[in-house]
């Protein structure tokens, strides 16, 4: 994206790419809509993409990728053991981030699984700047648990915070005499704080953590997969990194991390993952699981063409105009919304626009999931299908309760370099009547609950028959239009 100036009119994000294959898209009915979200369970993740208009669930594995990524996956090298595609991804991993060792995994909780198996025992806590699903699921199958050290900021759903993915240092301090430094195998910070919204981190707060580490000799983990938008926002809004080039300010932030972790699905606009560090003897403990659960050294579970894209992708994601994309469009997305008196999470971050469900259904409770509702009446009412992020992400207490979320948020994800802005402008639009008609909407109850990451494939039904009491409104006030 580039920063022109508009001579009239106000300044719209500009694309520095332009769009060289397409995909054909769908809006079907409203009246199919509304079947399609039935036979989905009221779960958005359950939905079939060919009955979705605008698929906004996530940036994984679905970013667009460039001419070049496309054609270095032509020229890749296949073989079980010693591809040269590993090599060239392994060399353009420790040219940026400063690691000499580099495991393949095939995509981010993969790295999780590897790092909780080797450094999270019984008893162990590890504080994280916010908690991620996969992250927690797997540090708690370990029997780990998981202590959130965020600040006041990183709740308040309006903000002008420009960091509100920071840690708390002082809370961190006092966790860590609390529990003993010797119960905490590591320290984890999110890059582009996934479940509040995609909220970066400081340079200046992962220093301090650092420090904090050291002082009581705990390692630093870094999870990277978001770290695009973090880079893009610390270069924006960190003074101090004004004059850093986003590969400086990478740089910088690995070399405070013991180990660093992605999901390739969202950093380098391509699949699969990995986990870097400087330490041969942490490389050394988590070798042996990459054969057993991903594949050989080489590949980790990922195509050797996706390895090719993934080594182009990060060498793209060192460019400010190109990892600038997402985030002016997201606030182009928010600010709309915002005008229109629609709650959204600001400062306007990362990943996708936040709407903010506790708000927007405030006359629904927190035990029927107004953000799981409210994802299904966006999809009803518009095609454009996001992602539930609140209590129905959460896992029930031992005793059966719910772990009612700090945020009830949905996600409307805005894959880089996927959708155009007038795509944007109609889910705003849908967006300003589903507000209107808010008091339409309705809860969710499940009617068929995992017991573990329920929001995958859980099922639930409309506790009221608020669907059909929408569909209705919407047939009054669009006549018969899609
Ligand atoms: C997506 C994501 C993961 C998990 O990565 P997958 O590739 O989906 O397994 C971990 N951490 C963060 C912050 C993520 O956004």
């Amino acid at each position: 994206m580039s920063q022109i100036k508009f001579f009239k009119g106000e300044s719209l994000p500009l694309e520095m790419h332009k769009v060289r294959i397409i995909q054909k898209l769908n809006l079907i009915p409203l009246e199919e809509r509304k079947q399609a979200m039935a036979e989905a369970g009221f779960n958005t993740f359950l939905l079939r993409n060919r009955d979705v208009y605008l698929d906004m669930l996530t940036d994984s594995g679905v970013n667009a990728m460039s001419d070049l990524q496309l054609a270095a996956m032509m020229k890749a090298d296949d073989s079980y053991a010693g591809s040269e595609t590993f090599y060239k991804l392994e060399a353009k991993l420790q040219e940026l981030f400063g690691t000499e060792y580099f495991l393949p995994a095939h995509q981010g909780r993969a790295c999780e699984n590897i790092i909780s198996r080797v450094f999270v025992k019984p008893g162990s806590v590890v504080p994280m700047n916010y908690h991620f699903t996969t992250t927690k699921s797997h540090i708690t199958l370990n029997g780990g648990r998981v202590e959130e050290v965020f600040t006041d900021e990183a709740l308040r759903i309006t903000s002008n915070h420009p960091f509100k993915g920071n840690m708390d240092i002082d809370r961190l301090v006092a966790l860590i005499k609390e529990t003993g430094a010797e119960n905490i195998p590591f320290v984890r910070m999110e890059a582009g704080t996934n479940l509040i919204g995609g909220q970066p981190f400081s340079l200046e707060n992962l220093r301090q953590v650092r420090r904090v580490c050291d002082e009581y000799d705990i390692m630093l983990v870094l999870d990277a997969s978001l770290l695009a938008d973090n880079l893009y926002f610390i270069k924006q809004r960190e003074e101090s990194c004004r004059g850093m080039s986003i590969r400086e300010i990478t740089r910088a932030m690995a070399e405070l991390c013991d180990i660093i972790y992605f999901s390739a699905r969202k950093l380098g606009c391509a699949r699969g993952g990995g986990i870097c560090t400087d330490r041969a003897d942490l490389a050394d403990k988590m070798r042996e699981f990459v054969p057993l659960y991903e594949g050989f050294l080489t590949y980790g579970g990922m195509s050797v063409r996706e390895m090719e894209a993934l080594t182009v992708g990060l060498e793209e994601t060192m460019d400010e105009e190109m990892i600038n994309q997402g985030p002016l469009f997201i606030k182009y997305m928010a600010e709309k919304l915002e005008k229109l008196g629609i709650p959204v999470v600001t400062p306007p971050g990362g990943l996708g626009c936040h709407v903010d469900a506790m708000a927007f259904v405030d006359h629904i409770p927190q035990e029927q999931y107004p953000a799981g509702a409210l994802a299904a009446a966006i999809y009803i009412a518009s095609g454009v299908r996001g992602m539930e992020r609140g209590t129905m992400s959460e896992q029930r207490n031992e005793d059966g309760s719910e772990t009612l979320s700090n945020m009830e948020l949905v996600r409307l994800a805005l894959p880089r370099r996927v959708f155009t802005l007038s795509q944007v402008d109609y889910a705003v639009d849908r967006l300003a009547w589903l507000y209107e008609n808010r008091k339409l909407i309705g809860g969710l109850t499940f009617v068929e609950e995992p017991k573990v990451l329920r929001f995958f494939f859980g099922r639930l039904a409309p506790v009221t028959d608020w669907p059909d009491v929408l569909v209705k409104k919407f047939r009054e006030d669009f006549g018969d239009s899609l």
